[in-house]
């Protein structure tokens, strides 16, 4: 399973200038290619980011970027003045996409959350230590807060009683995006926090809570007002027991294809890649020459490694964004599976999915063994694997990812 920590080079993987994204829903598991569920063959470098990789909940801020430019820049006649690396959404040209936590018509401004009472706050960071109220739980929450102090300053801040299921990557969390570069995903907190203050790298620093569907009110928590120096954020509270268990069922079970496809994953590559020949040979000699270089220590591979969301060979690119797709098989649930995935990568970018529309090249989405895609587009009716277990809205996009 070594070759798939190899390194790639720009010959068969392009990051178009877009910085790596520990978020990425095209970014391996924690655990993927584990020989032993206990231990992890990705960890993080900074350790506050471990339970951000590994998102299959959706297409990070970064994952569309990229797919819209490369494909759908030129939608938007006119470019709109965006702030904090927001750009002008091909889907609606007189708003800004922004990164989470910014909102507003140029991404100046702080979203407004969705349920009452709770985010769109910017408060100011003081001598003393501050805290973070949420308001009850429920599912599918966003809160946004924006902590500032004076330019010149950096803010410190510690995250306290987390108590979300705790997952390799976390489902409901805490995000704190500290670093100076906010349009990646920030660093995620579900469980497990170890309560060290820590600082920021600028005087802004931007807070998102997000819930998912699952949390329900059941679930009661709250951030609450505890001791500690300018910002604390404890998180605490009885949470749902019953999906602590269904968790525990399967405890190794991270939510990637790479588990679903764990006992046949050597026959793919990067766990859930069909490749062409000429794929294979271009990245087989790539391997070969960078053999010196090779592999990874446990601790070390991350920053060497580059993402491959968006290959770089003009001819695997799709020359519309109008792609056709069929269904290979006829289960009215697994459909409207698909359908939910494809409809969350339409939202996001200006692709969009006919189904059994005409042309000649198009998507057919099978349920066969695993979850697996070609990358880029191969010509003809190219399949996507939805198989037992990846009938998920984030594995569906991924597997659709491979293929743009
Ligand atoms: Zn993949």
């Amino acid at each position: 399973m070594e070759y798939n920590f190899y390194k790639r080079t720009p010959e068969t993987s392009s990051n178009l200038g877009i910085s790596y994204d520990l978020g990425s829903l095209m970014h391996y598991g924690p655990t993927d290619f584990t020989k032993s569920y206990d231990s992890y063959t990705i960890t993080s470098h900074d350790p506050r980011y471990q339970r951000t990789i590994g998102n299959r909940m959706g297409l990070s801020f970064k994952d569309s970027k990229m797919i819209n430019t490369r494909y759908c820049s030129n939608i938007c006649k006119r470019k709109l003045a965006c702030q904090n690396g927001g750009y002008t959404d091909p889907n609606n040209c007189r708003q800004c996409r922004c990164p989470d936590g910014f909102g507003g018509t140029y991404c100046d401004q702080v979203p407004v959350g969705n349920v009452p009472s709770c985010g769109g706050l910017e408060l100011d960071a003081g001598v003393d230590w501050q805290s973070i109220q949420s308001p009850n739980l429920t599912s599918n929450m966003r809160c946004y807060w924006r902590i500032r102090s004076p330019v010149g300053e950096r803010l410190a801040l510690y995250v306290q009683n987390i108590s979300f299921p705790c997952r390799n990557a976390c489902h409901n969390f805490v995000e704190v995006k500290y670093t100076h570069d906010k349009t990646l995903s920030g660093a995620r907190f579900c469980c497990e926090t170890d309560k060290k203050p820590f600082l920021s790298d600028n005087n802004e620093v931007l807070v998102i809570l997000r819930t998912s569907a699952y949390v329900s009110n059941d679930y009661t928590g709250e951030i609450r007002r505890e001791t500690y120096k300018k910002l604390g954020i404890s998180f605490d509270k009885n949470y749902l027991n019953t999906r602590r268990q269904q968790l525990s069922e399967n405890q190794f079970d991270d939510g990637t294809e790479a588990f679903v496809n764990r006992d046949f994953a050597h026959q793919l590559f990067e766990s859930d890649i069909v490749l062409t020949s000429p794929q294979a040979r271009s990245i087989l000699n790539e391997i070969k020459r960078s053999l010196p270089l090779r592999p990874h220590s446990r601790t070390k591979g991350l920053k060497k490694r580059i993402s491959r969301q968006i290959h770089p060979d003009p001819t695997l690119f799709w020359q519309s964004t109008r792609i056709p797709y069929r269904f290979s098989y006829d289960d009215r649930y697994w459909q409207e599976s698909v359908r939910a995935g494809i409809r969350h990568v339409e939202q996001h970018t200006c692709f969009r999915f006919i189904e059994n529309g005409t042309g000649r090249d198009y998507l057919r989405f099978d349920w066969a063994r695993g979850c697996w895609s070609n990358i880029g587009r191969v010509g003809g009716g190219q399949l996507v694997s939805i198989g037992t277990g990846c009938d998920y809205l984030g594995i569906i996009a991924h597997e659709i990812g491979h293929a743009l």
